[in-house]
């Protein structure tokens, strides 16, 4: 692995996490975040994962100690990049931020950086053009809770040069994660693209009150031997984000079943406080 220093931009749930891990794994890694008080910020988020590092994956407090020691803070993104060999980029997912973040970053960052983004929904040819180094730029989706759900979706663009989509590949094993090479383009990338339509497609069972989620999540568990039926796994993922995928469908295309399902996760669930397994209570009790 001929990585050494990585830049971590945006500190947030996920930038704090993958600063973290890389950190835990032996890279020297620098947070960026557009002020002091966002760093102070990471700072804390970043010391309260200490504990998980410890009770899952039985790391000891001097190695958990040894990680946080390898992390830097910096809000100054010229001296944040300034010897970057990767910089992976985790700041709020609006195209105006990040086109303007990639605009500043392709005129700091020295020639040999690669750029990586954290994307969940965007894609990397979106941004291509703004980093200045489209053969240098790509996708490296990480998932909440990176330390446990390992999983690194890596998504070439069609101008990512395929060395550099090798050498993510093998950062990402570097790092402790299962890499999960895309070739192409996708929106939702592996994981969403057969997750959603799943999870659309019990919802519409419910909504069409042709099964309750029970004997829908029982259906599917016992059919294929899934530990988790799609209710529970939208329990997971939390009534509100479902809401607003549904909510956004059903805007866009005026269906009827959308809309009644929309109103149906409003008004029996948030409404309700039943938000997922967060707040103990969604389909399921926890
Ligand atoms: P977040 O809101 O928790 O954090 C965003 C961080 O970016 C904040 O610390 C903010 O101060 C910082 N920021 C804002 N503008 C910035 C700028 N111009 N330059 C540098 N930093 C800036 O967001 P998040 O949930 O960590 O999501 C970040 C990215 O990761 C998004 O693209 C999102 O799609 C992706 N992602 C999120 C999750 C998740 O579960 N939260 C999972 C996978 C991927």
């Amino acid at each position: 692995m001929n990585y050494k220093n990585i830049t971590v931009a945006g500190s947030g749930v996920l930038g704090s996490q993958i600063a973290y891990q890389s950190a835990f794994n032996g890279f020297n890694v620098t947070v960026y975040d557009i002020n002091d008080d966002a760093l102070k910020n990471a700072q804390d988020r970043i010391s309260n994962l200490k504990p998980f590092y410890q009770q899952d994956l039985g790391a000891t407090q001097e190695e958990v100690d040894a990680a946080y020691a390898r992390l830097t803070f910096n809000s100054n993104l010229a001296e944040a990049v300034a010897d970057a060999d990767l910089v992976i980029e985790a700041i709020p997912e609006v195209v105006k931020i990040k086109t303007e973040f990639y605009t500043n970053l392709s005129k700091l960052a020295p020639q040999k950086t690669i750029f990586a983004t954290n994307s969940s929904t965007l894609l990397p040819s979106q941004f291509a053009e703004a980093t200045g180094r489209p053969e240098k730029f790509l996708a490296l989706h990480f998932a909440n809770t990176i330390w446990k759900n390992n999983t690194a979706e890596i998504m070439k663009h069609p101008g990512t040069d395929m060395n550099v989509f090798d050498e993510v590949v093998e950062f990402a094993k570097a790092i402790g994660m299962v890499p999960l090479p895309l070739y192409k383009e996708q929106p939702g990338y592996i994981l969403n693209s057969l997750l959603v339509p799943f999870l659309d497609a019990a919802e519409m069972l419910l909504v069409k009150e042709i099964a309750d989620p029970e004997t829908i999540d029982k259906t599917w568990m016992i059919g294929t031997g899934a530990p988790l039926g799609p209710f529970a796994i939208l329990d997971v993922v939390g009534i509100n984000t479902a809401f607003n995928i549904v909510q956004a469908k059903a805007a866009a295309t005026g269906d009827d079943n959308m809309n009644k399902l929309a109103n149906l996760l409003k008004i029996e669930y948030i409404d309700q406080g039943k938000l997922g397994r967060a707040t103990g209570e969604g389909f399921y009790k926890y």
